[in-house]
């Protein structure tokens, strides 16, 4: 719940990453906003965050999400980020912790199907229904049993139930607040989708076009 080490790792006069001023509880009963970031960092991932507790729980996903039943993937749990950086897209600068194009690659609603999503998490069992505007459907969230070759924050993300809709390859490269692709993002590395929603008419023009539009996802915000 703390964002120590989310700040600890970043230099905030040397990128536009959110700071984490705001924590503001969105979720509502067991139904709450997740995002997925396509992150093409040292190594492309995906980052899977769901927004609990006042600040998004976070895992990094090598391969991304399954969307075949029975499939399973790893998910490494990474620091708690702020409930603002849900809204980040745009490319953190060379030398940054992370440094690399940020895509918001999809967002919705998650709805936990077993119990509350905090109590799963902690159990390291979460079973869930995704609205998102790529992925719908149900997946589990397990954590692994630490070995020796494998900490504490390695899980599982499995397909349950059955298989998702696959992802077009038009689809897999397209933002969902802003349409651009991976390339588009990286060549305008001035514009930054940031957690401007209650300041928009301050900031330029460029950076307000950029609001973020969670479709279902706004509804519970208000
Ligand atoms: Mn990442």
């Amino acid at each position: 719940m703390s964002l120590t080490r989310y700040k600890a790792k970043r230099d905030f006069s040397r990128t536009n990453e959110p700071k984490g001023s705001r924590s503001r509880r969105r979720e509502i009963g067991e139904r709450f906003l997740f995002v997925i970031q396509k992150h093409a960092a040292r190594r492309l991932h995906y980052d899977f965050r769901l927004e609990l507790d006042g600040v998004l729980k976070s895992w990094a996903l090598p391969k991304g999400v399954p969307t075949v039943q029975g499939e399973k993937r790893l998910a490494v749990q990474v620091e708690d980020h702020p409930v603002d950086y849900a809204d980040f897209e745009g490319t953190i600068p060379a030398g940054n912790y992370g440094a690399g194009t940020v895509m918001l690659w999809d967002a919705g609603i998650c709805e936990a199907l077993e119990g509350t999503p905090g109590a799963a998490l902690r159990k390291g069992k979460l079973l869930f229904h995704l609205d998102g505007q790529k992925l719908k459907g149900e997946w589990t969230l397990i954590r692994m049993r630490p070995s020796e070759d494998r900490d504490e924050n390695a899980w599982l993300i499995i397909k349950t139930q059955k298989d998702a809709r696959a992802i077009s390859a038009r689809a897999e490269d397209r933002s969902v607040v802003s349409g651009r692709t991976m390339k588009q993002i990286a060549a305008e590395a001035d514009r930054t989708w940031q957690s401007n929603r209650n300041q928009s008419s301050r900031r330029p023009r460029h950076q307000r076009a950029g609001r973020v539009n969670l479709n279902k996802g706004r509804a519970i915000r208000r």
